[in-house]
């Protein structure tokens, strides 16, 4: 047993403790029969993930239901409230009648994800985080980005969001913990960016067409959020848009324009089997760029698992990603000490659901003699809640990422975080069917 075990296990059990009553999340168990259902059939797994794929690009509730129809037509022995389903999406009325109701069955799950289809409705549910002292980072859906128009778009509301974002956090109430660490001031408006969105032309083959075309656009962004004193958090996607990604994100946060702001982040997918490497080279810039205010690293496991375990398969290359889920968390709490090890050359975000990882980063920082201050738990709004409120409730910094965006947008988010809670290997999969504290806190 590693010297840090006993802390691990009693900082794990004192949150389990703090964790609020589950009365208070009555839709819960609706959400679970659902889960449910997906995970114990493979084929309609595999129809929701091409499903996954074509969602972003569907223009409307019509389109969306005949995709859906489309590729559930092709499951075998499809049960009958489907097999009827599918009958009614033979005319044009009944796909749009078969997508409303399509639509009215998700939106009850899609609050629990997605925060409200504008700022302005979000705002609201947002200003109630803060007050149970939980910070967020707001996320605007609508992934693929097919033409120069919608990347347009999509940098014009991340624009927009951060500008009213700055607006409506400026009346909030002080909140000391969420709001300044050892290093200094902690933006109140925080919004999380995605490169594939900023352009049409991110391809593996030619990453500095991705590159350059999607700087146009994050450069102003950038601009504006230092006149703003807000935060910019750029996302990590799959893996053949990792060089651009990097690449344009060092590029800009090392340019003279921005040494003196804003606070800005990356993140690193501890799921890699390089991860480690790219955290040398990121803290090399880091330790280098002499940045008034330091990079935050937001560490994750990876949400793109399956996605680059086929296209390794389908290429005949060695996976990039572990092949085996303790090695993702042995790895994740191997790079967390790292992180923290780097405080305070960068802001350590640990994003995680999972209690283990949670408390061995807590345990870890303290040990070291760091400040609660210095580490920050991020969750994904719906996912992470009872945690979130845990850990606020402790003391500690905690940040929601609130997706924001309609629903036909959010349809390709939802069905992923789906997915994710349906694998077997998923900590709150174990956790929904009860899996003890013991299982839950072991070391990886
Ligand atoms: C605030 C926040 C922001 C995020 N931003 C991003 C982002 O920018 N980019 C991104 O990619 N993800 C992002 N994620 C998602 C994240 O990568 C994880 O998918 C998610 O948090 C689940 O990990 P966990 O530690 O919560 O749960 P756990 O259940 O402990 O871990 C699940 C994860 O383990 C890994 N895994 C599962 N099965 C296996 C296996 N058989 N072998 C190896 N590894 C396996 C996968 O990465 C899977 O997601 C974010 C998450 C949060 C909370």
């Amino acid at each position: 047993m590693g010297p840090l075990e006993p802390d691990i296990q009693r900082i794990g059990r004192e949150l389990a403790a703090a964790f609020p009553s589950a009365a208070r999340h009555p839709l819960r168990s609706v959400d679970a029969r659902a889960m449910e259902l997906a995970s114990s059939d493979a084929e309609l797994k595999a129809a929701l993930f091409r499903f996954v794929d074509v969602a972003p690009a569907c223009r409307s509730l019509d389109d969306l239901a005949r995709h859906l129809t489309g590729f559930l037509e092709e499951l075998n022995g499809t049960p009958m409230p489907l097999a009827a389903a599918m009958r009614v999406a033979e005319t044009r009325p009944g796909r749009v009648a078969l997508g409303a109701a399509a639509a009215r069955g998700v939106r009850h799950m899609a609050h629990r994800f997605i925060v409200g289809e504008s700022l302005r409705d979000a705002a609201p549910t947002m200003r109630r985080l803060w007050d149970r002292g939980i910070a967020s980072s707001v996320d605007l859906l609508g992934e693929a980005t097919v033409t120069p128009e919608e990347a347009d778009r999509y940098a014009e509301r991340c624009s927009e969001t951060l500008r009213e974002l700055s607006d409506v956090t400026a009346r909030w109430p002080e909140r000391d913990v969420l709001e300044r660490d050892s290093s200094g001031p902690l933006p109140r408006a925080n919004v999380s960016v995605k490169v594939s969105a900023l352009t049409p032309l991110l391809r593996p083959d030619a990453p500095e067409l991705g590159r350059e075309d999607a700087g146009r656009r994050l450069r102003p962004l950038l601009g504006q959020a230092r006149e703003l004193g807000a935060h910019v958090h750029i996302d990590m996607e799959s893996l053949d848009s990792r060089e651009a990604v990097l690449g344009l994100v060092l590029e800009m946060l090392s340019d003279e324009e921005f040494s003196d702001g804003p606070s800005a982040g990356l993140v690193i997918q501890a799921y890699l089997r390089d991860s480690g490497e790219l955290l040398d080279t990121v803290l090399d810039i880091a330790r280098g760029g002499g940045r008034r205010s330091p990079l935050q690293i937001r560490l994750v496991k990876g949400a793109y698992w399956d996605h680059e375990l086929v296209e390794a398969r389908q290429h005949g290359w060695e996976a990039p990603v572990f092949e085996s889920k303790a090695d993702s968390d042995r790895n994740f709490e191997a790079l967390t000490r790292r992180l923290l090890d780097a405080h305070p050359d960068v802001r350590v975000a640990v994003a995680s659901h999972n209690l283990r990882s949670v408390a061995h980063a807590i345990a870890y920082n303290r040990a070291m003699g760091g400040a609660d201050e210095d580490l920050e738990i991020q969750i994904l709004r719906g996912l992470g809640d009872e945690l979130a409120d845990a850990l606020a409730a402790s003391g500690l910094r905690v940040r929601a990422y609130c997706p924001i965006g309609n629903l036909v947008g959010g349809m390709a988010y939802l069905v992923r975080r789906l997915l994710e809670n349906t694998s077997n290997d998923s900590f709150l999969h174990a956790q929904a069917r009860g899996a003890d504290l013991d299982e839950l806190l072991a070391a990886p």
